[in-house]
C-alpha cells in the first residue's frame, strides 16, 4: 500500500481482504455450480424512452409487486441493491461503529460478518449445534448485540431452523435487539417463511432477493420486510437512487402475476433435480451428506474434498468448497443445476472415483 493510503486508511480495515465470491475466485469454466444461481435466464423487455432521468428511490411497479407477492404492505418494505445491501444497510442503521455488535451463528452466510467488519461493528458468534440447530439457550445467553441474523433456510447446510427456537429468540429480545431472518432460499421451502408474522413480532426483520429462485443474480435486486417503523429508520440510509431504471422495469415484470407462476414451476423442477441430485451424490464412494436440503443446493463431506474441487475445477464445473468453514472440514456445496449440468457433475465425480480408485 502506497504510505498516503497507510497513513489513511480506517484502522479496522487493514486487516480485512476483499469477499471471495464465487465469481472471483473463478471466472472461467462453464458450468457454473458455486454461487446457488438459477439454472434459467429468462427474457424481458426494457423501455429506453427515459434513461435521461434519475429513477425512483423506490420504485412504485418494484414496491407494489413485492408487497402483493409477499404478502406485506407496501410500507413494511424496502427494495436495495440485492439482499447483501439491506444486510449492510440494517448494520449501518442499527449499529455505531467501534461500540455495538451483531449475532451470527457459524457456519452460515458470510457477508454478516464482512458487512460488520467493514463499518466497524463487533461480531459475537454462537456456532450451530453439531445438527445444525440453533443453540437458542447460548443466543439468549448473549447481552448488548443489536441485531441477529439468522439464515433460515441455511447456507451453506440448506437446514431450516425450528420454528419455536426463533419464537424463543424474538421473546427474549423483543425490547433488546432485532432478530433478522435471511430468507434468500424462502421460495424453496415457502411454507417456512416468518413474512406472515410482522404483527406479532415488532423486532422481527426478514430478508428476501430476486438473485436465487427468481433468477435475476445479475440484477441486483433484494428486499428488507419488517414494520413500518423499522423500514423509515432504513429509508435515512439508503442512497437516493439505489434501483437503476432498467432494473426497476425487469423487476416490475419478473413479479407480474405470469412470471411469478413461472418461477415457481422452475422451482419445482429445481427440487425434483435435487432430490434425484442428492441421492445420486449419496451413493458416490466416500460421499458423507451434510445437513438438509430445504434450498437450491446440497452439502456433501469427503476426505478428498480438495481433490474432487482441483479435478472439477480442472474439467470446467466449478461448485463451491466449503471446508474452510467452521465445524465444516471436508466440505463441498454444489448448486443444482439443469438436468444437463447435473449429469455432467455425475459423470466427472464418477470419472475421479474411477481413476483415483476409491471403494464405497
Ligand atoms: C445469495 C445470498 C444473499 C445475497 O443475495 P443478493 O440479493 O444477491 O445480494 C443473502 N443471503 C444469503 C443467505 C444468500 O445465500
Amino acid at each position: 500500500m502506497s504510505k498516503l493510503v497507510d497513513a489513511l486508511i480506517n484502522a479496522n480495515l487493514v486487516p480485512l481482504k476483499p469477499y471471495e465470491s464465487a465469481r472471483r475466485l473463478f471466472s472461467g469454466g462453464q458450468d457454473w455450480l458455486n454461487a446457488n444461481e438459477s439454472p434459467f435466464a429468462n427474457p424481458y423487455e426494457i423501455d429506453d424512452s427515459h434513461f435521461n432521468r434519475y429513477p425512483s428511490c423506490q420504485p412504485s411497479g418494484v414496491i407494489n409487486g413485492y408487497a402483493r407477492y409477499a404478502g406485506v404492505e407496501t410500507s413494511q418494505l424496502i427494495v436495495t441493491r440485492g439482499a447483501d445491501e439491506g444486510i449492510e444497510l440494517l448494520i449501518r442503521t442499527f449499529c455505531t461503529p467501534g461500540e455495538d455488535r451483531i449475532l451470527i451463528c457459524p457456519p452460515t452466510y458470510g457477508m454478516y460478518a464482512i458487512s460488520a467488519e467493514t463499518c466497524d461493528v463487533g461480531i459475537e458468534r454462537v456456532p450451530l449445534k453439531p445438527d445444525f440447530n440453533l443453540d437458542v439457550d447460548g443466543i439468549c445467553a448473549v447481552d448488548n448485540v443489536n441485531l441477529i441474523f439468522i439464515c433460515a433456510p441455511n447456507n451453506p447446510t440448506g437446514t431450516q431452523v425450528k420454528a419455536a427456537d426463533v419464537e424463543r429468540i424474538l421473546e427474549h429480545f423483543e425490547d433488546r435487539a432485532l432478530v433478522v431472518m435471511d430468507e434468500a432460499y424462502i421460495e424453496f421451502d415457502m411454507a417456512n417463511t416468518w413474512a406472515t408474522k410482522f404483527s406479532q413480532y415488532s423486532n422481527l426483520v426478514v430478508l428476501r432477493t430476486l438473485s436465487k429462485a427468481f433468477a435475476l443474480a445479475g440484477l441486483r435486486c433484494g428486499f428488507t420486510l419488517a414494520n413500518e417503523e423499522i423500514i423509515q429508520a432504513l429509508m435515512k440510509v439508503i442512497a437516493p437512487y439505489p434501483i437503476p431504471e432498467p432494473v426497476a422495469q425487469i423487476v416490475t415484470q419478473a413479479l407480474s402475476e405470469e412470471n411469478v407462476g413461472r418461477m415457481r414451476e422452475q422451482v419445482s423442477y429445481l427440487n425434483n433435480e435435487r432430490d434425484a441430485l442428492r441421492t445420486a451424490l449419496g451413493a458416490l464412494p466416500g460421499v458423507t451428506l451434510m445437513g438438509d436440503v430445504k434450498a437450491n443446493y446440497i452439502l456433501f463431506r469427503h476426505p478428498q474434498s480438495s481433490d474432487i474441487m482441483q479435478y472439477l475445477v480442472s474439467e470446467g464445473m466449478l461448485i463451491r468448497d466449503q471446508s474452510k468453514q467452521l465445524n465444516l472440514q471436508h466440505c463441498l456445496r454444489v448448486t443444482v443445476g439443469n438436468a444437463e449440468q447435473n449429469q455432467r457433475l455425475l459423470s466427472l465425480l464418477n470419472t475421479f472415483f474411477q481413476q483415483t480408485g476409491a471403494q464405497s
